[in-house]
């Protein structure tokens, strides 16, 4: 497993991989730490999480260089995505007992109540592309709510993943109640199956989706799953223009735009289509890539080569087919992972661009009246974020209630994780839901307890 700088294209780091035998004595050992963890009280765990806290807070400078050196992202944003972690640390310890407390329910017994008790321990297998921020939003409500972990990170992001396992060691959590596996894809099949394994979150692709929730349902353990996006923004007539576009591009840029959640195609009035695609256009050719820790970069470059490349592909095959390239659309030259801010437009139905997730800075516009507006923002496999654009909320509410299919919509604001608000997508973007009072419960045994 091997770590690159896919700026400089250099190895930072070869990891050995962990055998079946290792892997299956860590999942003992967290298996018997869950037998003590489950016991101790919401205050004491509350403790360790918010030394958790303060240690991310007090290393996030060291922290966030790993995360730019193993996949790009600008530094500011690394630490952003440090200082997130920290902030749904102390979301959990201040919240979990209450989000967990006994729900009383009246029935004919003297006494009938909800009691959410842990599980064991869950797995987690995880992506590169926010490599603490993912961990951390299942780690601190699993662990608050009294489950051990396992994390099985992506394998070019070996650096970040142990960073973590260290870090709530130095936390002061009890031995093994978090640890991290480095394995590869081909090995998380075992994991699963492992009797002491309870269940599994997945976020990533649709595909590692599919095959994660097959092995899941087959051994009859409960799954989460946060998979990929492609998120449409309406921009309706009324739209703030410059509002909606400054922001739509924020969103699509953010993580050179290897976010789930980033705004991915842009669906506009006809009456301001020229405007909009105008402003549009101006802030994307303004976002400079370059060197992530430069303060005056926009976007770094892609977490790996072989993604830059696979993502020019879905861009040359659209434009084949018939799509135009408004802006950027080619591979600069040099060996870092590179990819331009891309607009594209005249995008229909068979193009890559239409259909497939676009994991980069690639936008596309699409021209349309409000009937066939949400037709095309609902014409995708994936349901995961939406936005729209109005200066009629009460029209922006119906749509984000009532039309666009996803599990967030915003109005006026592009898509945002928040620790107090559940998130999750429908459709092939997967199912459960982390953060919020939500999530703490996907991984819980909603136990009944009646009393005569
Ligand atoms: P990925 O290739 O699916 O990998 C994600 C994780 O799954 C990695 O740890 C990977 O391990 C593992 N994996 C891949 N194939 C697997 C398989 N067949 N069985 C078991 N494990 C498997 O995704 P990625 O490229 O890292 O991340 C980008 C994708 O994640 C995008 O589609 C993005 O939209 C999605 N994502 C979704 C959310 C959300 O909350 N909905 C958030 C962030 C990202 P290896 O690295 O060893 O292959």
């Amino acid at each position: 497993m091997q770590s690159i700088n896919p700026f400089t294209g250099k190895v930072i780091c070869d990891y050995k991989e962990y055998s079946s035998s290792e892997v299956e004595k860590i999942i003992l050992k967290v298996d018997q730490a869950f037998h003590s963890w489950k016991l101790t009280s919401f205050e004491q765990r509350a403790i360790f999480m918010k030394n958790l806290q303060a240690r991310l807070l007090v290393k996030k400078e060291e922290l966030a260089g790993i995360i730019v050196s193993e996949m790009g992202k600008v530094k500011r944003e690394a630490i952003g995505e440090i200082e997130k972690c920290a902030s749904v640390c102390g979301y959990y310890a201040e919240n979990a007992e209450s989000f967990l407390k006994n729900e009383p329910i009246k029935t004919e017994a003297s006494e009938a109540y909800i009691s959410y008790q842990p599980i064991g321990t869950v797995l987690a297998v995880m992506p590169w592309n926010f490599p603490f921020w993912q961990v951390f939003r299942f780690l601190a409500p699993a662990l608050m709510a009294g489950n051990t972990g396992v994390l099985k990170h992506a394998s070019n992001v070996s650096g970040c993943a142990l960073a973590i396992e260290q870090l709530v060691s130095e936390a002061g959590f009890p031995e093994n109640v978090f640890r991290t596996l480095l394995i590869g894809s081909n090995a998380v099949k075992a994991v699963i199956e492992n009797p002491l394994i309870k269940a599994v979150t997945l976020t990533g692709s649709t595909p590692a989706g599919r095959s994660v929730a097959s092995i899941a349902g087959y051994a009859l353990k409960k799954s989460v799953l946060e998979l990929g996006g492609s998120d449409p923004y309406l921009i309706l007539e009324d739209a703030d223009i410059e509002t909606a576009a400054r922001l739509c591009v924020t969103s699509r840029l953010l993580n050179a735009g290897q976010s789930c959640i980033g705004a991915k195609r842009f669906i506009i009035a006809e009456v301001i289509y020229d405007q909009f695609k105008a402003e549009f256009v101006r802030l994307m050719s303004e976002a400079k890539f370059g060197d992530p820790l430069d303060p005056e970069t926009s976007i770094g470059p892609l977490a790996r080569i072989d993604l830059r490349d696979e993502l020019h592909q879905q861009v040359v095959k659209s434009v084949e087919m018939g799509a135009t390239v408004l802006f950027g659309g080619f591979i600069p030259e040099g060996s870092a992972a590179f990819y331009p801010p891309t607009v594209l437009e005249n995008v229909v139905p068979g193009m890559p661009a239409y259909h497939e997730e676009l994991f980069g800075p690639v936008a596309v516009l699409f021209r349309a009246n409000s009937e066939e507006a949400i037709r095309i923002a609902n014409d995708t496999v994936f349901g995961l974020g939406a936005g729209v654009f109005t200066s009629n909320i009460e029209k922006g509410k119906a749509l984000a209630e009532k039309g666009l299919e996803a599990g967030c919509v915003f109005v006026n604001d592009f898509v945002k994780s928040d620790p107090r608000l559940p998130f999750g997508g429908i459709k092939e973007s997967g199912y459960g839901r982390e953060l919020s009072v939500v999530g703490i419960r996907e991984f819980v045994n909603v136990k009944t307890v009646v009393v005569r």
